[in-house]
């Protein structure tokens, strides 16, 4: 009796807390009919891989929320230094010159661990702040070098690089454009290496070339001299999972010297861990102008991004007087302390090392063992980071329209079984927190396989 009046409050709190939601919340991305049609999805805890939703369903997170909770969810370790930082000093700023010494060491720390030319960081609250603060800066730099007229970017198709208005104008996504009017006059896009998708009847790496030529057919249409900057995920994770191979970057890297063209690399998704390194471009060789960073830069425990500096940039920038930019938040002493704590379990639990040698590899494995399934097109990944690419017809490569939704039935199965997968476009993608176990793979493996089998055998 007791427990079913308990079970009642419960059930009337969750029906005030979604009504409240409904009601009052503006949710990100989210489709507001299926909201109103389902209601929101209340999610009352987390820890590990593991999320609590409701009333005590449990659902294992192969996506680490949106690609960020690299450490796992609900430590123990992180909720004291928060603590700690909360009681020492609960916030002050970082303009004119102030500092506190978890942000200083914070700065250190991040130049440590990134190629030798980047010193400098500057800190905001996500990703899009500081892909933002990147096209200042550089708009900033071409000022002080005496060209302002240099202020065209050009970014990639498929790319996403954050919801601003500037960082929504160089995501290569055209709906996230038709919505609000953009792209911003001066953003252009060259097309994205998704050989899978649009290489048509050229070899991977021809397609990879012509794409990479793109630029310089940029170039020679706006004028190497209105253009200063170049903006470019690693891996377009968000994209599917797409990767572009090392004669890719080599030639994009020589188009865009030659005309004295900045690279901003975003490495939002791939950095802290993912790939098992703590930036990943240098192994695809590329020389960074700047460095975008964000989400495992704290694991999700509190919002941070921070946009890297080359010293050649850097050196220019201090001509220029005071820094007419920032953020109250910037640079946050809880933020940095957690930033701090989360680096540390990286490092002294070798969870980088696991990634790269043994646990990545295992997880890749897997996943190939869905290649050959009917719906399935491709698989593609290193690290953490998997992209299944889903396909009509393997001989052709022909798609199914996106508006037949097939890709959005498959991750919905896998819900209904308890995992979590994201659906992007055609791609179902995966990027599970580092410390995801062979048990949780493997059960994936599974859902995912009777997933596919579902839909599959609702389409023919
Ligand atoms: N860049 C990349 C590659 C991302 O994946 C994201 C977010 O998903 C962003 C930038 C934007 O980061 P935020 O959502 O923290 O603004």
């Amino acid at each position: 009796m007791a427990q079913d009046s308990a079970a009642d409050t419960r059930q009337q709190q969750l029906n005030l807390i979604k009504q409240a939601d409904l009601t009052h919340h503006l949710h990100p991305f989210t489709d507001d009919n299926a909201l109103k049609q389902h209601g929101p999805l209340v999610v009352t805890a987390a820890k590990g891989t593991r999320l609590f939703v409701e009333t005590g369903i449990q659902l294992l997170d192969m996506v680490a929320g949106l690609g960020c909770v690299n450490i796992g969810y609900g430590r123990e370790d992180m909720a004291e230094r928060a603590a700690q930082v909360v009681g020492e000093l609960s916030f002050y700023h970082t303009f004119q010159g102030a500092t506190n010494p978890y942000t200083a060491v914070l700065a250190k720390k991040l130049s440590e661990m990134t190629p030798g030319h980047l010193n400098k960081s500057f800190f905001t609250n996500s990703g899009s702040e500081a892909n933002e603060t990147i096209v200042k800066l550089a708009r900033a730099y071409w000022r002080l070098k005496g060209k302002p007229e240099k202020i065209q970017v050009v970014a990639r198709e498929y790319a996403y690089h954050g919801s601003t208005l500037m960082t929504a104008s160089l995501n290569g996504l055209p709906a996230m454009h038709q919505a609000y009017g953009l792209p911003l006059d001066g953003v252009h896009h060259i097309p994205s290496t998704a050989w899978y998708r649009n290489g048509g009847d050229q070899s991977p790496e021809d397609f990879a070339l012509t794409c990479a030529r793109a630029l310089e057919a940029k170039v020679e249409r706006i004028g190497a001299d209105r253009i200063g900057l170049l903006f470019v995920e690693p891996v377009q994770v968000g994209a599917g999972v797409v990767f572009s191979s090392p004669a890719y970057w080599a030639e994009l890297q020589r188009i865009a010297k030659a005309h004295d063209i900045l690279i901003a690399v975003d490495e939002t998704v791939t950095g802290f861990g993912r790939m098992g390194e703590w930036v990943y471009h240098p192994k695809l060789g590329i020389e960074a102008d700047f460095v975008c960073l964000a989400k495992g830069m704290s694991s999700g425990y509190q919002p941070v991004g921070a946009a890297m500096v080359a010293d050649h940039v850097a050196e220019v920038l201090a001509e220029g007087g005071v820094t007419q930019h920032g953020f109250t938040t910037s640079g946050h002493p809880v933020v940095a302390g957690l930033c701090l704590k989360n680096i540390e379990i990286l490092a002294q639990e070798y969870l980088l090392d696991t990634v790269r040698e043994s646990l990545g590899p295992r997880f890749q494995d897997r996943l190939q063992s869905l290649a050959d399934h009917p719906l399935v097109g491709e698989v593609r990944g290193e690290g953490l980071a998997a992209g299944i690419e889903l396909v009509a017809d393997k001989a052709t490569r022909r798609q199914y329209p996106l508006d037949q939704g097939v890709c959005g039935q498959i991750s919905n199965a896998a819900l209904m079984q308890g995992v979590v997968v994201r659906p992007v476009g055609n791609a179902l993608v995966l990027c599970p927190p580092l410390v995801v176990n062979d048990a949780e793979i493997e059960h994936t493996v599974s859902v995912l396989e009777s997933a596919l089998d579902e839909v599959h055998g609702r389409l023919t």
